[in-house]
């Protein structure tokens, strides 16, 4: 958002969100601290406990949480870890062997011990929703409201968005709630860019990788004490389209997810997910899956695209309203990033708040690039370079890029120094770059020169072995 025209909202009485799902409760916690009232307006009905939603189809889906996330959610709701452990979430304190790690087609080999402190948390997606939502319903200026919007209020004589149309609850007309900002919190079929043309300003450029992902998920029980891992991935690579990850959920039940990138068609039934996982995965979770007892039946999804929609690069931008979540970018789900990134989005909503200095709507965006950047240029490389069939804008350093990552990637299958900074930087803690330090690409040349040598010495062996039976 250069140069915009806009200026900084002046008054902080009423805050309005659209949506109550992960993006729109953080974005109400952030706001709070800032606004006299804020109200979240969800289409959807809100259960009282964790529970699957109509509005949210993704969440019968494996969610993986990231560390960097659970710390990030934890900051925004003091306690939140602590309460997920007690309900039985699992927690994974220094505990690699509790993670079996596949991805781009190397298990990362991260040995029984961890040099810096690491800790995972493994709710299920209904759950950690749920205890966000009933942390958000504590806040004293804080309510949720079941109604669908229909659309914000613009204001052309102020180039500013006064507040939002409430789609009507019979015949009657839209009702009309005021606000002084509107955080548009809808997820990725926001219809913001379709509005700011109707209001007369661009839509935002949208950079897109059409990675075309299908999800099949299944839970499933097996027998407690079976495996020692609560987070399975194996990721799809250059050779094989399909990918999937199991995860033990706070109540012991798992789901298994299975996908394929670039259109490829996942398993549809259980049996085939199992036999997915046999090709996949070593024998031991084979075994464990063939005590399995499915709960429910199979679910899918269809995930075409990633998109990362630039309003950090518009001219003008309405002042009263920010899109926040998913409705800015929404990531490949395989990476388990997206509410990680939420999290950071949060963050970036409070500097942004706090600098009434600024224009509120293009400092969130600048804080938002900052952060959505390394994350999606990594993705974008892993999906563009490791997956065929998969599209998007290639810069010309990307497929190198890609290509010393996968050598960095086989050196981390037996070297845990590597796996353990790979594991870290995957998990987005110590940064959002994926770029190793010098000491690290050394490690990594090292280790694979000796592996090299090594194979280099047994194959010499083997030919002298051969030669003196010919003999
Ligand atoms: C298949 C799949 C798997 C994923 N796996 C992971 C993972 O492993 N790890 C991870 O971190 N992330 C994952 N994600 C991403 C994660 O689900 C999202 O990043 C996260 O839910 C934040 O999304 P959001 O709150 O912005 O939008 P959403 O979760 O889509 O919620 C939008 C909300 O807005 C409401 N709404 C929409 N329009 C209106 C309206 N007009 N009026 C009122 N309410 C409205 C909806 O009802 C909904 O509640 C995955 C996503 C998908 C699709």
């Amino acid at each position: 958002m250069r140069g915009s025209l806009a200026s900084t909202a002046d008054t902080r009485d009423h805050a309005v969100v659209i949506g109550a799902s992960i993006a729109g409760l953080c974005a109400a916690r952030v706001l709070s601290d800032f606004f006299g009232q804020v109200t979240i307006f969800e289409r959807d009905e809100l259960p009282g406990t964790p529970a699957n939603r109509a509005t949210v189809p993704q969440d019968r889906h494996l969610h993986m949480l990231m560390a960097r996330g659970a710390d990030e959610f934890d900051g925004l709701f003091p306690g939140l870890l602590k309460d997920m452990v007690a309900a039985g979430v699992p927690m994974l304190e220094n505990r690699p062997d509790c993670i079996y790690f596949g991805a781009a087609g190397h298990v990362l080999g991260t040995g029984h011990t961890l040099r810096k402190e690491f800790t995972a948390y493994v709710p299920s997606r209904p759950h950690l929703e749920w205890q966000l939502r009933r942390r958000v319903l504590d806040i004293d200026n804080v309510e949720i409201v079941r109604r669908l919007v229909a659309e914000p209020r613009f204001e052309p004589a102020r180039q500013r968005v006064t507040g939002i149309l409430l789609a009507p609850r019979d015949d009657g007309d839209p009702e009309f709630q005021a606000a002084d900002l509107v955080v548009d919190a809808a997820g990725r079929g926001t219809r913001l860019p379709v509005w700011l043309t109707q209001w007369g300003f661009q839509r935002p450029d949208e950079e897109t990788v059409d990675i075309g992902i299908n999800y099949a998920s299944q839970q499933f029980r097996i027998p407690d004490g079976l495996l020692a891992e609560k987070v399975v991935v194996a990721g799809a690579s250059h050779d094989q389209s399909l990918g999937l990850g199991m995860l033990c959920y706070e109540d012991g039940t798992w789901v298994i997810t299975t996908f394929g990138v670039a259109h490829a068609k996942p398993p549809s039934t259980f049996p085939e997910m199992r036999a997915l996982a046999d090709r996949l995965l070593p024998a031991r979770f084979t075994a464990a899956l063939a005590q399995a007892e499915p709960v429910g039946s199979p679910v899918f999804h269809a995930f075409p695209a990633s998109r990362w929609r630039r309003y950090d690069k518009l001219d003008r931008f309405p002042v009263g309203i920010i899109p926040f979540g998913d409705a800015v970018a929404s990531f490949n789900p395989t990476f388990g990033q997206g509410m990680t990134m939420t999290s950071l989005q949060a963050g970036n909503l409070r500097r942004a708040l706090e600098a009434a200095d600024k224009n509120l709507a293009a400092e969130f965006a600048r804080l938002t690039r900052k952060t959505t950047y390394p994350v999606w240029m990594m993705n974008a490389i892993g999906d563009i370079t490791f997956h065929h069939g998969v599209t998007g804008p290639v810069p010309w350093w990307w497929r190198p890029s890609g290509a010393l990552f996968d050598q960095f990637l086989g050196a981390a299958e037996t070297n845990p120094v590597l796996a353990e900074w790979f594991l870290r930087r995957f998990s987005l803690l110590d940064s959002l770059y994926m770029i190793p330090p010098p000491s690290i690409v050394g490690r990594a040349i090292a280790h694979n020169l000796r592996l090299w040598l090594r194979e280099r010495r047994q194959a010499v062996a083997d030919r002298r072995q051969a030669v003196t039976a010919l003999r």
